[in-house]
């Protein structure tokens, strides 16, 4: 007999297949060595708030996933009920409104391709499988994000099951703290989302990227470049460096310089080209594309090529404002112990185009980089289970903070939000989740105000 009257599927510590069905809920193959007490799939908004009423009943916690994609496996934790969010993945589109309500369980790929076809745009993140549910809690940096802002800053409301078992929507105006702290607290949000309501955006009317890869010799002059060029790159464009010990997937070390463009008119097109074909360092490409059109299915199958599931991942991060010579001995240091690829380090050049909304989410910088550790076998762990994080560590004067999309707060502590904002969190969280029903982040910085 299921322990909890519910029309979803349940499966518990002891039940076989229990320990698969947890690493399969995961993209990160690394084992967390944590263990919920049973996971809940459930298929109604019924079942959630039964499993909220038992797991408070049982004195457990709860955590829950929609997309698995968190590279620190946060939602496998111990004394827990795991509430599986994967079967709400519908969407519904109101083209006339230009508004979505999108189930956390979609992934964003799925939904931006789909608008594609039809003409309409959302900022869903850059890979295939992370699913809207944690992608939009954390903030959400998606294609066209320098333009289109923060993909939280586009969601317009949420429905939310609470820690008292109550299903209620909130937005600006209807349990408004619930929609501040929905947009950037991540996996530390104290509720259980079942949709979100997104503001969806005329497709732009050019898409598309230019590449220029360098060999890694290159490094000093190609980094000393972005760096010079990225305040005055326009919004329009998503540049970054991907540094790995093969380029291209097949060739040796290098650094690929990748422009992706998302252009309204013609005149923007240019002006967003011109940095990338002006540049004074191009002649040192080893490999050049010219501008060339795009759709999201092959701006998918690019990223995809760096990561590859069934892997293990170690990954970290930081926002910094630092000078190129403060950052270059770090950058190098980075590379030069690079494990082998598809790992690698991301510059992106963010230059906050606008100023962000009021809500959770309340961090971001001139240059973002993160380190992105992976590798296959198990045994590999003491060799580069360390990479990331011990270079963020080292770098840390560097850091004005980091960003939940690629945290590692389980093996690092780092401020993800100013230290108001994480002040106004704990305040809604204690009004909202007064007995700690759901789990908080792996850690988080202490309140020195
Ligand atoms: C390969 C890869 C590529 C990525 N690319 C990008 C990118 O381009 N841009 C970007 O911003 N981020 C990116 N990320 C980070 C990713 O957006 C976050 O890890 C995000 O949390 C994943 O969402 P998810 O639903 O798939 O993951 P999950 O692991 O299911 O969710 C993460 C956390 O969010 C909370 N959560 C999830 N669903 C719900 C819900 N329904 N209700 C309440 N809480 C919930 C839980 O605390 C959960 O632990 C990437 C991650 C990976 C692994």
């Amino acid at each position: 007999m299921k322990p909890i009257a519910i029309s979803g599927d349940i499966i518990q510590q002891g039940d076989k297949g229990f320990d698969r069905a947890i690493m399969d809920t995961l993209f990160n193959q690394w084992e967390p060595g944590r263990r919920p007490d049973m996971m809940v799939t459930p298929k109604t908004i019924d079942d959630i708030i039964d499993t909220i009423h038992y797991a408070r009943k049982e004195g457990k916690h709860i955590s829950i996933c929609s997309g698995g994609h968190s590279w620190s496996a946060n939602h496998v934790r111990n004394n827990s009920v795991l509430i599986n969010m994967r079967k709400f993945d519908a969407y519904e589109v109101n083209r006339e409104a230009m508004t979505a309500k999108v189930g956390p369980g979609v992934g964003g790929s799925t939904l931006l391709t789909a608008l594609f076809d039809q003409d309409l745009f959302f900022p869903a993140g850059h890979c295939k499988g992370v699913c809207v549910g944690g992608y939009l809690l954390q903030g959400g940096f998606g294609w066209n994000g320098r333009k289109l802002g923060m993909a939280c800053e586009n969601v317009i409301g949420i429905d939310v099951v609470t820690a008292n078992g109550d299903y209620v929507h909130a937005n600006e105006h209807h349990n408004s703290d619930i929609y501040w702290a929905a947009r950037g607290s991540g996996g530390g949000f104290f509720g259980v989302v079942v949709a979100f309501h997104l503001r969806l955006f005329k497709k732009p009317a050019y898409c598309g990227s230019i590449t220029h890869v360098f060999d890694i010799q290159h490094l000093e002059d190609v980094f000393r470049w972005a760096h010079e060029i990225g305040p005055s790159v326009p919004d329009a464009v998503e540049f970054q460096l991907l540094t790995s010990r093969k380029v291209l997937k097949f060739l040796g070390p290098g650094i690929e310089a990748v422009a992706p463009i998302f252009a309204d008119t013609k005149d923007e097109l240019e002006e967003a080209k011109a940095f990338m074909l002006n540049s004074p360092i191009k002649q040192k490409a080893f490999f050049k594309t010219p501008y060339l059109k795009a759709n999201m299915s092959s701006m998918y199958r690019f990223v995809m090529t760096h990561y590859p599931d069934d892997h293990h991942w170690g990954v970290d991060n930081m926002w910094t404002k630092a000078s190129i010579d403060e950052l270059m001995p770090y950058l190098k240091g980075m590379v030069e112990t690079l494990p082998p690829a598809p790992s690698h380090m991301l510059w992106l050049n963010w230059y906050p185009p606008k100023r962000l909304q009021d809500m959770a989410y309340s961090l971001e910088d001139n240059i973002y980089i993160a380190l992105y550790g992976t590798w296959k076998d198990a045994n590999d762990i003491p060799n580069y289970g360390s990479w990331a994080k011990g270079w963020m560590e080292k770098a840390n004067h560097l850091s004005t903070g980091i960003q939940l999309a690629d945290e590692g707060l389980h093996q690092r502590m780092a401020p993800f939000v100013a230290t108001d904002n994480l002040k106004r969190l704990d305040e809604v969280r204690a009004q909202r989740d007064p007995n700690g029903l759901f789990n908080p982040w792996h850690s988080r910085p202490t309140l020195t105000l």
